[in-house]
């Protein structure tokens, strides 16, 4: 009676610990996505079209898709 008294208490601290371990994966992953989620969009000065802030070409007047676009736009 006594070693099912024991490996009952062994199976709930196993089932806790396990479901800490599962929220703390689950919040990571959450976290990960929601940053990799929220990305700034810019327009290009010359097309106008909208790209990731990160892939922008930065001129000495505005942001860019492309060097051929800064280029026409900032000679
Ligand atoms: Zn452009």
């Amino acid at each position: 009676m006594k070693f099912l008294l024991l490996f009952f208490i062994f199976m709930v601290f196993a089932w806790q610990w396990r479901h800490a371990r599962e929220d703390k994966v689950k919040n990571a992953m959450r976290k990960k996505r929601a940053a990799a989620g929220v990305v700034a969009m810019v327009p290009c000065a010359h097309c106008g079209v909208h790209l990731p802030a990160g892939d922008a070409i930065q001129g000495s007047r505005a942001l860019y898709c492309s060097t051929a676009h800064r280029q026409a736009q900032e000679p």
